[in-house]
Order: structure tokens, then sequence, then C-alpha cells
């Protein structure tokens, strides 16, 4: 991407990951001076390599008093626990610190902004917004946090739509970005860590409201006491619009989610019935439909455009992703559910379930599962978690098989729910972390998939169990 205002400015870049590395690139090659750092080797790997340009020097070498700005990825800590040195070296020199976000603002002024944040359901209801928009002819760039980074992104000018996934870290990080739709899903706590308390982490997903004018739209789900109180914020100011989105609050106007059906409250007759969708189930999965209507809705498009678009949605890879039935039994791959929270979205979506999980457990491991465990048929158990997992589920009363690895997991949960009278599901949703056995999730619900596939091609025991 090209980045008009650049050329001939000296700018820093700290933190080359994937965000960082994009704005390198499109800084470089827009004509900046690009000083860029990483504390880690081998992230500086890829710059020394690849981009011999770009002076990838230690902050100390900077020229401080010249740069336009500081580019810093999301993963640098801003202010908590505290600021990196290179902030401070920043605020000394008084440099301002931006973000990917705020630079593909200032070279694409003219389109139109989306972007989306929560704590929970990010690069669903932006993967699902995208679609949406996709299908009704928009022309859209999807990414930021989700994907591709911002700056890997293509340039667009006035009717292209931006739809941006953004975690706080990166709306701290906004100056003079403004967000034609705001989308805050819900909060609970996370993070932590990195925003040093509850306050300070709303504080920084509210700067996504930063900055809204009169013809603007915040969507705001209701249904977290804490979110509740941010719209309720929002409401009493004049602009910008609000639409509040509810899964399991009760609305008088919005859109709300209620029985596996969206409805637009501003027009009760249009409604959207999800109780069949295969990529959008759950009450989770409501809050998220409800907030692309809303944010669809803002931008113009129709009822009817909204509503062809959620029924084709293919759902995204890793989230309860429905990979296919093989007789009666389907198959889905929640790897993404790393801890209790996201596999009870995943337990509650189900009947049936032969239940494949275990890797690193976090804290509290499955303990806080005990209300879904009659849909539970039977479970496997893989990974680390494997022995503390099968205490909890003796207490809870749930029988279970010990198989240590997915493979041996997949082929006896397969074999197990075929030979079941009704319909069941294998459910891979892990409540753990990944890398005991596996990089990270995305190849631990690829081997899943593969493991399916085998399976359903005859290549399998369960095929013709
Ligand atoms: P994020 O990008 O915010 O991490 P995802 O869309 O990738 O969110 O979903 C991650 C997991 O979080 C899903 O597997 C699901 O279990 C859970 N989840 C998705 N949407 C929601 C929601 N609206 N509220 C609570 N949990 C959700």
């Amino acid at each position: 991407m090209q980045l008009p205002s650049v050329t001939g400015k000296a700018y820093g870049v700290f933190g080359l990951g994937k965000t960082g590395l994009a704005a390198a690139r499109a800084l470089h090659k827009s004509g900046a001076d690009v000083y860029a750092w990483d504390d880690g080797d081998n992230a500086r790997s890829t710059i020394e390599k690849h981009m011999p340009g770009v002076r990838c020097v230690p902050i100390e070498e900077w020229p401080w008093q010249h740069l336009q700005a500081l580019v810093l990825s999301p993963g640098v800590p801003l202010t908590h626990p505290e600021p990196h040195p290179v902030v401070r070296r920043a605020h000394a020199n008084d440099v301002a610190c931006i973000g990917d976000i705020e630079l593909l603002y200032r070279a694409n002024p003219n389109a139109t902004y989306i972007a989306i944040t929560g704590t929970n359901g990010k690069s669903t209801t932006t993967s699902l917004i995208a679609h949406i928009l996709q299908q009704a002819g928009r022309t859209i760039q999807v990414g930021g946090n989700l994907g591709i980074a911002a700056l890997a992104l293509d340039a667009l000018g006035e009717g292209g739509v931006y739809v941006l996934e953004l975690s706080s870290y990166q709306l701290e990080l906004v100056a003079s970005t403004r967000f034609h739709v705001a989308v805050w899903l819900n909060i609970s706590p996370d993070h932590l860590d990195r925003h040093g308390s509850m306050e300070h982490y709303i504080a920084a997903k509210r700067h996504i409201f930063d900055r809204q004018t009169e013809s603007d739209t915040a969507v705001i789900g209701v249904d977290d006491v804490d979110s509740h109180a941010v719209a309720q914020a929002q409401m009493v100011k004049e602009v910008p619009r609000v639409i509040p989105i509810a899964a399991h609050a009760s609305l008088r106007e919005g859109v709300q989610f209620q029985d596996g059906v969206v409805t637009n409250l501003f027009a009760p007759d249009k409604t959207i019935d999800l109780r069949n969708s295969r990529t959008l189930a759950g009450a989770h999965n409501g809050q998220n439909a409800a907030a692309a209507y809303a944010a669809c809705m803002a931008i113009g498009l129709s009822h009817e455009a909204i509503a062809a678009g959620m029924e084709s949605f293919p759902g995204l890879a890793h989230r309860m992703q429905w990979l296919g039935e093989i007789g009666k039994v389907g198959f889905v791959n929640d790897s993404k559910a790393t801890n209790a929270d996201a596999a009870e979205k995943a337990l509650q979506s189900y009947r049936n379930i032969y239940w494949i999980c275990g890797g690193v457990p976090k804290s509290g491991g499955i303990a806080a599962l005990g209300g879904c465990m009659d849909r539970v048929r039977h479970a496997y158990l893989i990974g680390d978690a494997r022995d503390a997992f099968a205490k909890t589920l003796d207490a809870f009363g749930v029988t279970y098989t010990q198989c240590h690895t997915l493979d041996v997991a997949v082929e006896h949960a397969a074999h197990d729910a075929a030979a079941s009278a009704d319909e069941a599901v294998v459910l891979l949703s892990p409540a753990c972390a990944s890398f005991d056995q596996f990089p990270n999730f995305e190849a631990r619900g690829d081997r899943f998939i593969q493991c399916y596939t085998k399976i359903k091609t005859g290549g399998g025991d369960a095929a013709s169990a």
C-alpha cells in the first residue's frame, strides 16, 4: 500500500511481527526513511534479509529528533505493566506513538471504516460483516487483528469499505482515525496483565468511539454489565447514533437475538431465522449476528441483503467449524476454544456430543463446565491435561477414554458416535492451549480436519462402523 504523505520523512517501527513488518514495508516502499527494531533476534531477521533499505538498528541509534512518529506494534506495552523503553524514549522526544490503523486511515481518507472490538467474537463478527458486504456487491478489504495486517491491505477510495478487527492494544494507538461504524460486542476480564485493571481495559476499547460524528453509528452489545454501562454512557451523548444489540438482555429498540431468531426491532417484521444455521449456531453467535446486522444496516444494506449474506456465511475455520457429516454424525472443529469459557459455548450449541478435549490446561481446567455435561455422551482426553480432566469428569459422572493423541481420539470418537442410534456430533473443543502437541490452535484444527477427511474418504475405522 502507498502511504502518500510519508515520502522523505523518518519513521520508527518497533515490533516486527506481522503488523510491524507490513508497516515497515509500506513506509519504505512509499519513500520514508525507516528505522526498525525488535527485541527478538528472529523477528529482526526478515527485515535484515528482505528489506535491505530499512535500517534495522537499536533504538538508541534512531534519529529521535527527526522522527515523524513511532509506529508501535500492538504487542509492545504502551502503559502496563510499564511502558516499554521505546515508548519512554518517544515521550521524552515528543514523538507520537501511533499504530498501523492510523497510517491506513491517513492514506485512505475517503474509504468507509467499520471497526469491530470486544473480548470475544471479534473474528466471527468481522468475517460475517465482510461476507455480507461482499455478497451485496460492496468493495471491501478485511483484516487488522484478524488475517491480513492493515498496511498489507489494498488501498480503497470512496465507496470502498475497510472491515477491521481491532484489539484493545490497536485502539490505544489510533490518533485521528474515525470509524463510521464502531462495533463493541462484549467485555469480560482478559489481558488484564497488559491493561492493569478492568477500568483501563474498558478505557482502551472505548477509543473505538472517539471522533465519531453525527453521521456515524455505534453498535453496542448490552448483554454484560460493563458493556451495558458503556452503551448508557454513549447514548447520553448527542453523537453518534447508538444501536444496542443483545442475545440475552431484552431490548426495546435495536437488534435482538432470541430463540434462534434475529429481529430488527426498528421494523419487527424483519427477522432472520438462524435455528438451522450450521455456521452461526449458539447464542454467542446470535450476539455476533445481531451486531453484524446492525453494522450492515448502518451503512445502508437492506434487510434482504443482510439475510442473504447470513445464510451463505461459510463460517470461520477452527471456530465451531462444521466440517460435514458421516452418516448421522456431524464433525465440528472448535480448536480455537483454548479455554473453558469458549468450550462452554460449543458444548451448549449441540446435543449427543462425543467430546475431544485436552492439551495444556488453563487455571480451573474444565471445572466450570458441569452445567453442560448432560450433553456429553463420552469424552476423549488428549495431551497434558488428560489426568486432571479425567478427575473432573469422574466428579461429573461423565465417561471418558484416555487417548493421548488427537488422531486416536478422533478414531475412537467417530467410531462411538457412529454406533449411537441418534444424530450425534464429534466435537473438538479442547478447552486448552495446543502447544504440548501442536505449534498453535490452527495446526491442531488442521490435524482434526485431516483425521475427519481420512475417515470420510474411507481411510479410517469409523467410516464403516
Ligand atoms: P475473537 O476474535 O474475539 O477471539 P472469535 O470469533 O475468534 O473471537 O471466537 C473465539 C471463540 O470465542 C469461539 O470459539 C467461541 O467459543 C467464543 N465466542 C465467539 N463469539 C462470542 C461471543 N459473542 N460471546 C462470547 N463468546 C464468543
